[in-house]
């Protein structure tokens, strides 16, 4: 399949109700490509099948589609090619590529191992990996297999891959140092997210990644991948994360500010836009506002590389603890 145009994604974990946060990213991930005319794709990343029912990824398209926010390909309409838990076989013939050129081995470390032999991940507090199982021999790894069931890691080389973030600036990382070698499938039989990400962008001909600035420290990882892979690389945005007053970052676990009380408090999308698009910069107030209006003339360069203070509006409005 060739994709011509640019192509932007929305690829949300369901592991619960979105918060505003997510939406300011769906939210700039649609003007992105739609003010140029582009094709928007939703996929759903429920890799943790258990934690990601099928309801919660219903209730993301219903709360997409109130905002109108709305997609050309993926969701439920899309069948089963657009969820990751039903997308194993695909990940699994990338992942025998990468076997076939020797770049995989077992990792039979438990997590106490790890924490306790590694250093911390520059960007992201992950840890990266002392590399303790990469020379293994073939006596040590099935004597190791019978005890416990191997993660797969691919090796990484001592390179710096670089990238222009289209939010964040000049970004680089050195794959060894500051990497390490990474999992792509967990000792469950599960993917990793580095895998399946590259995998489904790559395939789905996706052109701009526009994510959180959490995620950055992903992006050397993924971009070696599409490297291997012969996938052209996206364009990436990083964006800002939103703040509550006390400083800490919204998160799904909290509940904080989830759609089912904004829908509720607010009645209508526009009031949201509005606060959202004056928080990130996009317009001087918070009068309510439509998605084509925000699309119109809109403008990466506006957008702040720093965490959002949330819009004073929504707190007058919620009841935020
Ligand atoms: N599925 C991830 C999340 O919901 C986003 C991954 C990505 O955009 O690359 O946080």
């Amino acid at each position: 399949m060739t994709h011509s145009k640019s192509c932007g994604r929305f690829a949300p974990t369901p592991s619960g109700r979105m918060h505003l946060g997510n939406i300011l990213c769906a939210m700039l991930s649609w003007l992105s490509v739609r003010s140029r005319g582009g094709r928007y794709i939703l996929r759903i990343e429920d890799l943790d099948a258990e934690r990601c029912p099928r309801a919660l990824a219903d209730q993301i398209e219903d709360d997409l589609r109130w905002f109108g926010l709305d997609w050309d390909d993926g969701g439920s309409d899309g069948g089963d090619a657009w969820y990751q838990s039903c997308r194993s076989s695909v990940y699994e013939t990338y992942e025998a590529r990468l076997r076939e050129r020797g770049l995989l081995y077992p990792c039979f470390c438990s997590r106490a191992e790890l924490h306790a032999a590694q250093a911390p991940h520059r960007s992201d507090g992950t840890y990266v990996y002392a590399g303790t199982c990469r020379g293994l021999t073939a006596e040590q790894i099935r004597e190791k297999s019978r005890k416990r069931g191997a993660a797969t890691r691919l090796i990484v080389p001592d390179e710096t891959v670089f990238f222009e973030d289209g939010c964040q600036g000049w970004y680089e990382e050195n794959l060894a140092r500051d990497c390490g070698d990474f999992i792509i499938r967990r000792s469950d039989g599960v993917y990793a997210y580095q895998l399946a990400v590259v995998v489904d962008d790559g395939e789905m001909g996706v052109t701009e990644v526009v994510r959180g600035q959490d995620l950055i420290g992903s992006t050397a990882r993924q971009m070696y991948l599409y490297r291997l892979f012969g996938f052209a690389v996206p364009q990436f945005y990083h964006i800002p994360l939103l703040t509550a007053p006390d400083g800490r970052r919204l998160s799904k676990r909290e509940k904080d500010l989830d759609l089912g009380v904004l829908r509720k408090a607010f009645g209508r999308p526009e009031p949201i836009l509005g606060m959202l698009a004056k928080a990130c910069g996009l317009r001087e107030t918070a009068r309510p506002i439509s998605l084509p209006e925000l699309a119109e003339g809109f403008d990466w360069s506006r957008i702040p590389k720093h965490d959002l203070a949330l819009p004073s509006e929504i707190l007058q409005v919620v009841n935020f603890s």
